[in-house]
């Protein structure tokens, strides 16, 4: 069953039809639907970094991807940073250690953080799984002693780093999870069906701005050189039908970096990096209207 079902006024999401093919998702869905179709869905341009910032709102400032290339990135003002993974290559502690001094020379109030695939290093069972294999096929990261990364969360002193867990900043509830779809065996990835739906699965109602690394299905998850889209089918059915959050940002498939919206929730793909790894792709900045307290 692919559509949300209520029980007791709690929605659950069940493995789609075409979980495991997510382009053929999206013309399913899109001929039978309309699902990404106008007027509900559609671009939305980003607001220039000198707009003002109307009263009673926070700014959030979005990047994602950026891959150890934080040096020429221009900031623009805002209140909140948000990073969705992959601010490493490989989650080296020297690597871990600049993105935190970086964090560090940045003047916002918040700065929320989450890993990406490339941060092999948090993902304790993948590095148990390396270190048991014989041929490496990540040598700089195979030769780090556990003692090294056992605790590279640590490093981390200039952010709230979540995984699988929330933090609520400045009234807004902010959830983030680092789990992508299978792809080249990098770190949390997980198959596309039942495995991931389990840890969209631990996203709780409520959440106001959801940070994963990957999209949703056709949510800036086009991939055009392989013409694909590759965005999580049980993210999206989560994301539209369960927790409805105002803000779903992510990075992951750099080249489709912009903004859209479904009509209630706003879709930010904050890759800084290109698909050739420039770090040209600029921050976006995003205003929400501060929750009232009841
Ligand atoms: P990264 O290695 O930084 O995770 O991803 C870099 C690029 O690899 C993306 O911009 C995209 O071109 C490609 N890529 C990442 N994940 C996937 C995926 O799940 N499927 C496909 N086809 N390409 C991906
Ligand atoms: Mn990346
Ligand atoms: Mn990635």
């Amino acid at each position: 069953m692919a559509h949300g079902m209520p029980t007791q006024g709690k929605v659950t999401i069940s493995v789609d039809e075409y979980s495991s093919n997510p382009t053929q998702a999206f013309t399913h869905y899109n001929i039978n639907q309309s699902r990404f179709q106008p007027p509900h869905v559609h671009m939305v341009d980003p607001i220039s970094y000198d707009t003002p910032k109307p009263g009673g709102h926070t700014r959030f400032v979005c990047v994602s991807d950026t891959h150890s290339r934080t040096d020429g990135i221009q900031m623009p003002y805002g209140d909140v940073l948000l990073h969705t993974g992959d601010f490493t290559e490989l989650g080296l502690p020297s690597e871990v250690k600049k993105f935190n001094d970086w964090l560090g020379s940045l003047p916002y109030e918040f700065k929320v953080v989450i890993a990406g695939n490339h941060e092999l290093t948090f993902d304790k069972d993948f590095m148990t799984e390396l270190v048991k294999q014989d041929y490496y096929r990540f040598p700089s990261v195979s030769k780090l002693k556990p003692e090294d990364f056992d605790n590279v969360q640590s490093l981390l002193t200039n952010c709230v780093y979540l995984q699988d867990s929330d933090v609520t900043v400045k009234g807004f509830r902010i959830y983030g999870t680092p789990w992508t779809p299978w792809f080249n065996g990098w770190g949390f990835n997980l198959p596309r069906g039942q495995s991931l739906l389990d840890k969209w699965n631990l996203i709780p109602e409520g959440v106001d701005i959801l940070m994963t690394h990957g999209p949703p299905l056709g949510f800036r998850d086009w991939v055009p050189k392989e013409l694909q889209r590759v965005g999580c089918v049980e993210l999206l059915n989560t994301v539209q039908r369960r927790v409805r959050p105002k803000l779903h940002v992510f990075g992951g498939i750099h080249e489709g970096y912009g903004i859209m919206t479904d009509g209630y929730t706003t879709f930010i793909n904050a890759s800084t990096c290109t698909v050739s790894f420039q770090p040209t792709n600029p921050p976006i900045v995003f205003d929400l209207p501060n929750p009232t307290s009841s």
